[in-house]
């Protein structure tokens, strides 16, 4: 597989070196130089396949031969561990559970396909993965690399940002993860991650690398729950299929479209947002203004400055696809509270993130068409807030229990790139 930074077309190159690398020069993003198209031959069969078996034809289509066939099983295998679930809602709507992993998030698809291609191909070299998280990849990368030799974790998130369970979730596992809690927002955090990466002598010496979405190994890997939500729809509504994906970075989006692009058939995708609205607002009036982040209920989207957002607008050139047949909105956390009660109403337990999208969802939806909006996040995870809402109480899975009796492992530094390169060269 060849892919191009964005920033700069003549840096090229391979899919392991995209993955080992992250991003490119420039903090440029890499997308692929061949974008692979099933025929709806090939769609039928791949789609009457099990996940494992699918989830190798797709990403082979986008590898191709640079990994042997038996290596890139053995890492589908052992990281798409956890089914995929279903469920009708109501009104044409279905949900997408995409949390039945080991942290509980959809995350955990990206992080455990990366952790098996890294541990695979980065041979004797000492590695860091340096990551911000804004709740939920911080658990599904921890949990990925926990234990993995001669990898190094360092995550970012803001401090105080987050909730407790997602903290205990990734902050208490030690070991090779360690965990930096930054007084600011995740924005600041993923700005700190950058200048580290733009420190050539610091991503020289710790051969950093990062786990963010922006990782092409992480985004390839969520093409593959794409198909396996329409393999389980009924075949007669597969043609009137609406998306609904809650957006806060736009990795999970990005790979949506890039289902689309291999063929499946998706009619239109809802970017749903909360307030931090940089792309609703981009779509509405074409200008591109992020604004200061503000914290919500759905904190894993409380981001204004999308890092995937340029592999979208290059999809999108590449195919000659219009921005404006991709729906959008944003919802506020008391659209969303009322959202969630009316769900809990419906006999459906959900967390913030799916709300926002399932709330948008509604309202685009034709009487036509049928629905789906993603299921990111348990709703365990936010427990305090939704028993709060709902006033039913939450379950806790065998997942949370564990750990949170563990103490807390995070150091504390300023929001300053000096106090980050000190740490990690310590
Ligand atoms: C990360 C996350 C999102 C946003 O996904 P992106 O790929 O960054 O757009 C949505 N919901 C939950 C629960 C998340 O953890």
């Amino acid at each position: 597989m060849k892919l191009y930074n964005i920033k700069d077309r003549n840096e090229q190159v391979n899919f392991i070196q995209a993955t080992k690398q992250g991003l490119g020069s420039k903090q440029g993003l890499f997308f692929p130089v061949d974008l692979p198209e099933f025929n709806s031959d090939k769609i039928n069969n791949i789609l009457k396949m099990n996940f494992i078996d699918r989830s190798y034809e797709i990403l082979s289509a986008y590898i191709g031969n640079e990994i042997p066939v038996n290596t890139l099983t053995n890492c589908i295998k052992n990281a798409f561990s956890f089914p995929v679930s279903i469920k009708y809602i109501d009104n044409n709507i279905y949900c997408m559970e995409l949390f039945h992993g080991p942290t509980l998030a959809f995350k955990d698809f990206g992080g455990r396909f990366l952790a098996q291609i890294l541990s695979h191909f980065i041979d004797d070299e000492q590695i860091t993965i340096l990551t911000a998280t804004s709740g939920d990849t911080g658990a599904a990368i921890s949990h990925a690399f926990h234990g993995i030799k001669n990898i190094r974790v360092v995550i970012l998130y803001p401090k105080n940002k987050i909730t407790l369970l997602q903290e205990k979730l990734f902050c208490t596992i030690g070991g090779n993860i360690e965990t930096l809690a930054i007084k600011g927002d995740f924005d600041t955090c993923q700005l700190l991650v950058k200048m580290a990466f733009n420190d050539i002598s610091l991503k020289k010496s710790l051969s950093l690398n990062s786990a963010n979405s922006i990782n092409i190994s992480r985004l390839l890997a969520q093409i593959c729950y794409y198909f396996e939500a329409v393999a389980h729809l009924p075949k007669k509504i597969r043609d009137n299929l609406v998306i609904s994906v809650p957006s806060g970075n736009f990795g999970n989006l990005t790979a949506g479209f890039l289902a689309k692009s291999l063929g499946l058939p998706v009619k239109r995708f809802i970017a749903a947002t909360n307030i931090n609205d940089t792309v609703p607002r981009f779509l509405e009036n074409n200008i591109w203004k992020p604004k200061e982040t503000i914290s919500t209920i759905s904190n894993a989207m409380d981001v204004s400055k999308p890092n995937n957002w340029p592999r979208i607008e290059e999809l999108f050139y590449r195919k000659s696809w219009q921005l404006k047949d991709l729906a959008y909105g944003s919802v506020s956390d008391e659209t969303t509270k009322l959202s969630i009660n009316a769900l809990s109403k419906l006999g459906y337990i959900s967390e913030p993130h799916a709300t926002i999208a399932w709330h948008l969802l509604r309202s685009n939806l034709k009487n036509s068409e049928h629905g789906i909006f993603l299921g990111t996040a348990h709703p365990a995870k936010f427990q305090e807030i939704i028993e709060e809402i709902t006033g039913k109480k939450i379950v806790l899975p065998s997942q949370l229990i564990k750990y949170i009796k563990l103490p807390i492992l995070s150091h504390e530094i300023k929001p300053k790139f000096n106090a980050l390169r000190e740490f990690l060269l310590q």
